[in-house]
């Protein structure tokens, strides 16, 4: 079959990676893609959010399967307008899609089918909200209801510091996205993330990871879209895991299928784990990136088979055959990332370090001049690894980077220290 991926990440390059390996794909193409994407699929110049561009795409090419990438075309409906063209689709419906668009949605459906997750109030007014926060004190979470692009949460350790928050957000740095906020009891514990398929009944995990936030070594410095990340996560053990499934997950499920808007796709929840209770503290509608990179490197061509289960509804048929692995993924950033940086720098030292099934260098913000590649955004590299053990793994994406010769990136030098 003819395959079409949305996007141009590093998430995009690892699903491409792992369905171009899977036999039943034929011809594979991705909008837009990126250099390295191109190495293993045709680079289409199309906007993932233009529905019509993508459908007629889809038609003009005899494309039987979409795989959408980011949540911005599924917040949009592609989803929806690939299936109402009879195109079979891996991606939530933009109702769907509310479970990561909107916080007071997700915290509706918690409170629906009683998942465990923080105690929260929503206001529309800042007034409200800051009287709710000098009762309740810090520490205190605030959060901008919608899309905000991971900047529009505020864990706030002081009443001020929310305070400030509310002003900020209610005097429209967020647009509608802060229209209404959520304030949230602030949870301990150990976060990690979870990725399950969903057909819109039958629930198929696939992978546990943990991310690296923060831009240095040891946590330090501003947030970003993410520096690292490793599979499995250790905190979730099998009971943690099982937990996690029957008290929050399903029951999601089965709520937005009451609701006449089943939800399919891959489900990535966010967990604040402490005492080996697992709590809900976000869905997003899409796989993670880089946590993608690391799912990808370990379930191979199989993620075709699991994807397109997932989209034709036959979960419950489908088993994923698991390697007792560990992968690992460091992310290669342009110097001044999550703040400005340059364009345009050459990388050198990338041919010859890929191999078949157990080292991959996946790009996101790259281009190619035709002969060189060029950095071309704030992520840049992801640097993927699998192996026996965590350390083995680790130590291979690390021996890897060391030959990448790009003066102009950075990284961090401890991803995977908390499960190591
Ligand atoms: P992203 O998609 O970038 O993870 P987001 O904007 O969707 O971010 P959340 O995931 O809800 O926002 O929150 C971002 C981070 O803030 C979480 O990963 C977690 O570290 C922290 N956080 C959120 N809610 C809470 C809470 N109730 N208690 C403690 N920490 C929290």
């Amino acid at each position: 079959m003819n395959i079409l991926i949305l996007g141009s990440g590093g998430r995009e390059h690892a699903l491409a990676w792992a369905v171009r390996q899977n036999p039943k794909c034929d011809e594979l193409f991705c909008a837009p893609g990126n250099a390295g994407i191109a190495d293993v699929a045709t680079c289409v110049a199309l906007d993932p959010e233009d529905s019509v561009a993508v459908v007629a795409f889809c038609a003009d090419n005899n494309i039987s399967f979409v795989i959408v990438g980011p949540e911005a075309p599924l917040a949009k409906g592609v989803a929806d307008d690939l299936r109402a063209a009879n195109i079979l689709t891996f991606g939530p419906s933009a109702a769907a899609a509310q479970l990561e668009a909107s916080k007071a949605f997700t915290k509706e459906i918690c409170d629906a089918s009683g998942a465990p997750t923080a105690a929260y109030a929503r206001f529309t007014d800042g007034k409200h909200a800051k009287d709710y926060v000098r009762k309740q004190g810090a520490p205190i979470v605030i959060k901008a209801d919608g899309l905000a692009a991971g900047k529009g949460v505020i864990v706030a350790m002081s009443e001020q510091e929310a305070l400030d928050g509310l002003d900020d957000m209610f005097s429209g740095a967020f647009g509608d996205a802060g229209a209404e906020v959520v304030i949230e009891e602030f949870m301990e514990g150990e976060e990690a993330s979870f990725f399950i398929l969903s057909d819109g009944k039958n629930i198929l995990p696939i992978g546990t990871a943990q991310d690296h936030k923060r831009a240095f070594d040891g946590d330090q410095g501003p947030n970003t879209g993410g520096m690292g990340a490793y599979s499995p996560a250790p905190v979730m053990t099998d009971t943690v895991t099982q937990k996690a499934l029957v008290e929050i997950v399903q029951p999601t499920v089965d709520e937005m299928a009451r609701r006449g808007t089943p939800y399919q796709g891959v489900l990535y929840a966010g967990f604040m784990i402490k005492d080996g209770q697992p709590r809900l503290v976000e869905y997003n509608v899409r796989f993670g990136d880089p946590e993608c990179q690391v799912l990808m490197m370990r379930l191979g061509a199989q993620a075709l088979d699991a994807m397109l289960a997932c989209a034709k509804g036959q979960l419950d048929q489908f088993q994923i055959n698991w390697a007792d692995d560990h992968a690992l993924t460091i992310v290669m950033a342009a110097n001044g990332y999550p703040g400005s940086y340059a364009k345009g720098s050459e990388i050198k030292g990338l041919d010859g370090l890929n191999n078949e099934t157990t080292l991959h260098v996946f790009h996101a913000g790259t281009k190619s001049d035709g002969t060189t590649i060029l950095a071309n955004g704030g992520r840049v590299l992801n640097i993927t690894a699998r192996g026996e053990t965590l350390q083995s793994a680790r130590d291979a994406a690390y021996e890897t980077i060391a030959k990448i010769d790009w003066p102009d990136g950075f990284y961090r030098k401890d991803i995977g220290w908390r499960a190591l």
